[in-house]
């Protein structure tokens, strides 16, 4: 991505296609004169900020579109910039003929995600806001979605960024040390140091603690239903998202794809996997399936595992208990069919918890709901900060890890310049959660995930 500070960039703001309006966006030092090259009312240049104005948008004689255009000087606006929005009728062919006369007349097209990095750099907002607002527009629950706010609206970064601050200042009493070579001085006193470590230590560990949830809330809970064939998994998935989307069948290892679908549930949103059955396969393609259920199964945060009541033994689900057991991975047992079973087995099925259902009547599906609610409620009802972005979550990491080594040099009296070498890669980490320490390659990473116009 390549960015001049100097460019004043355009971009349509709103989704291509017809509409009632389009929004054209400028932003840059030029965006007001630019516009007044091609628009005829009043002196665009003479305009006071946040004003709107009614004209005409000309392209060599022609009328392109009447339009209002809403100036916004700098630092007045999103980029703290200077800012144009061009509202024109919503034809595609009207947007592209005003975006090439402003692009003649000096502007150049934004690249995804520009307006949000110029806010960004010129600290409009930190990092981790920008990347808010890119979650903000991806959430689909409503618990992505207030995660998202909280993130926007400032989150840890505050109390993260006091703490960075601290610990620079006994960054550089530790450098101080070095510079005074053999002579035994200690400026920063050893004490302080640790208490600030401990400290914190204790503010960023139920941060990286959270992730977990907070990666449920942001990407769902990815569930996989597995079982043998012919328990019942399709039928269950479409009883669940209550349309036949997956093959069901009575031919045993028919549903070979991985099909993913999503319920909302509690503001969580519930993605399930459906694969095929869990079984040594003879079939080679039906033993792709079922080596890629194994997979599905490692990578997933929740497991409905389904036994068919009414063709299982006691060994057969000791033997799948314990396997899943193995995984480590939370599941929650279905015992299905209990339509057709013997009491003995539903009544044993019930003693070890599994769920009694009939996924082909429909039966007691909404206790399996409240079971998933009930397991992932800390997630879902999380109060305080979450971490819900894998770049923070690494961040905090790399930076605990750096702090438990200032603890241990502190604990054995290491030479201060291995100390000084571990506080500063617990700043620049801490540094770059916020984005004051960041690098092009991990802008254009994030910004990138942004639309044109955003
Ligand atoms: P899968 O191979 O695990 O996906 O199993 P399916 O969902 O394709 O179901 C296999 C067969 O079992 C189908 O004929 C279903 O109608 C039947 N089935 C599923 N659930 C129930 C149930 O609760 N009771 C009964 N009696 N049959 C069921």
């Amino acid at each position: 991505m390549t960015t001049s500070s100097n460019d004043t960039i355009v971009a349509l703001a709103t989704v291509p296609g017809i509409s009632a309006i389009a929004v054209i966006r400028l932003s840059g030092a030029d965006a007001i004169s630019i516009t007044q090259k091609v628009f005829r009312g009043k002196n665009l240049n003479e305009q006071a900020s946040h004003t709107i104005h009614f004209g005409r948008i000309l392209s060599a004689d022609e009328i392109i579109d009447e339009v209002l255009v809403s100036v916004f000087r700098a630092p007045s606006s999103f980029t703290r910039e200077n800012s144009v929005e061009i509202s024109c009728h919503g034809s595609p062919l009207v947007a592209t003929k005003i975006i090439r006369a402003l692009l003649s007349a000096g502007a150049r097209l934004a690249n995804p995600g520009e307006f949000t990095k110029r806010a960004f750099l010129n600290k409009r907002f930190d990092l981790t806001q920008a990347e808010a607002v890119a979650d903000l527009i991806h959430a689909e629950s409503d618990a992505a979605h207030h995660a998202a706010i909280n993130q926007m609206r400032g989150g840890f970064k505050t109390e993260l960024e006091s703490l960075r601050q601290e610990l620079i200042h006994f960054a550089s009493l530790v450098e101080l040390e070095l510079d005074f070579g053999e002579e035994d001085v200690e400026f920063a006193k050893r004490d302080e140091l640790r208490g600030m470590v401990l400290r914190i230590q204790a503010f960023i560990t139920p941060l990286i603690d959270s992730f977990q949830a907070g990666n449920v809330i942001k990407n769902g809970i990815r569930t996989v239903i597995a079982g043998k064939p012919n328990a019942g998994k399709s039928t269950l998935l479409n009883a669940l998202l209550n349309e036949e989307r997956a093959l069901v069948s009575d031919i045993p290892g028919t549903t070979r794809d991985v099909i993913e679908d999503v319920i909302h549930l509690d503001g969580l949103a519930i993605r399930f996997i459906d694969t095929a059955g869990l079984r040594e396969a003879q079939d080679p393609i039906e033993a792709m399936g079922i080596d890629r259920t194994q997979q599905e199964m490692k990578k997933s945060s929740l497991i409905f595992y389904m036994i068919d009541l009414g063709n299982t033994s006691f060994t057969e689900m000791d033997a799948q208990e314990s396997h899943l057991r193995d995984l480590g991975i939370p599941f929650i047992l279905i015992g299905n069919k209990v339509d057709k079973c013997t009491p003995e087995i539903k009544l044993v099925a019930e003693q070890r918890g599994y769920v009694l259902i009939s996924a082909l009547q429909k039966t007691n599906l909404s206790v399996l709901k409240t079971k998933i609610v009930e397991l992932f409620q800390i997630q879902s009802r999380h109060s305080g900060t979450i971490v819900t972005s894998l770049r923070h979550y690494e961040c905090l990491t790399e930076t605990n890890a750096a702090l438990e080594r200032v603890l241990s040099s502190l604990n054995t009296r290491t030479t201060g310049d291995f100390m000084a070498m571990d506080i500063r890669q617990a700043l620049f980490y801490l540094g770059s959660i916020t984005g004051e320490i960041s690098t092009e390659d991990l802008l254009d990473s994030i910004f990138s995930r942004f639309c044109i116009g955003k």
